[in-house]
């Protein structure tokens, strides 16, 4: 089976992507190519830091691969936190003041408008290719549900409910940001790759 790096050690998104590419490709995050390294994200857009993530791994690494840059744009916000998703209340990955800083960041706004968006760059065989997904939604004033991920429960998809927190990982892979870009991602494997698949 082929492989294909996925230049992160995020198991939330390994998860959702794994689901996603199931049997086609054997995908490997950065602990399994036993990168340790600190990629850091320097850009100031998705593109930029999803290209810094894939050409590290591509030229250190000469394997085919795939690196991600996705975070929540808020209209009221004026596109916050937009890159800044992950370190917004300053800590890394400090998921539950993140999300009180937003709400903090809210208040009294009626305009509650808001997506989620991913940037793949992919490095196929010396080649960089881009593909990006959005799913629109609303912010809740209060969270709901217990997923750990991210905005997850602050973040209401349009057309549902539930936030994020609250709907299947079947589900959230059927409609989600990531979800439409991988797709994307797929079907261009599948094109340029076909006896693989
Ligand atoms: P990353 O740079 O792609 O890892 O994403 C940056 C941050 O955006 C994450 O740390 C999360 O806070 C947020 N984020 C991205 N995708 C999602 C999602 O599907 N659900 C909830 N939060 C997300």
């Amino acid at each position: 089976m082929q492989q294909l790096v996925f230049a992160t050690n995020n198991q939330h998104k390994l998860e959702e992507v794994a689901a996603k590419i199931k049997d086609k490709f054997k995908l490997l995050s950065l602990e399994d190519i036993g990168c340790t390294d600190d990629i850091e994200e320097t850009g100031t857009s998705f593109r930029e830091n999803a290209s810094i993530k894939s050409h590290y791994v591509y030229q250190k690494y000469n394997l085919n691969c795939f690196g991600d840059d996705s975070g929540l744009e808020i209209d009221a916000l004026n596109g916050e936190p937009g890159v800044y998703s992950a370190r917004y209340a300053g800590e890394h990955g400090n998921r539950d003041a993140n999300i009180e800083k937003v709400l903090h960041n809210l208040t009294g706004k009626t305009n509650r408008k808001a997506r989620f968006r991913t940037v793949i760059s992919l490095m196929w065989n010396g080649q960089e290719y881009f593909f990006d997904g959005t799913v629109e939604g609303n912010i809740r004033t209060n969270p709901s549900g217990n997923d750990p991920f991210g905005y997850n429960p602050i973040f209401e998809p349009e057309g549902y409910n539930v936030t994020f927190a609250e709907i299947s990982l079947d589900e959230k892979n059927r409609i989600s940001h990531r979800a439409k870009a991988m797709d994307q991602l797929i079907s261009f494997l599948s094109m340029v790759d076909n006896d693989k698949f």
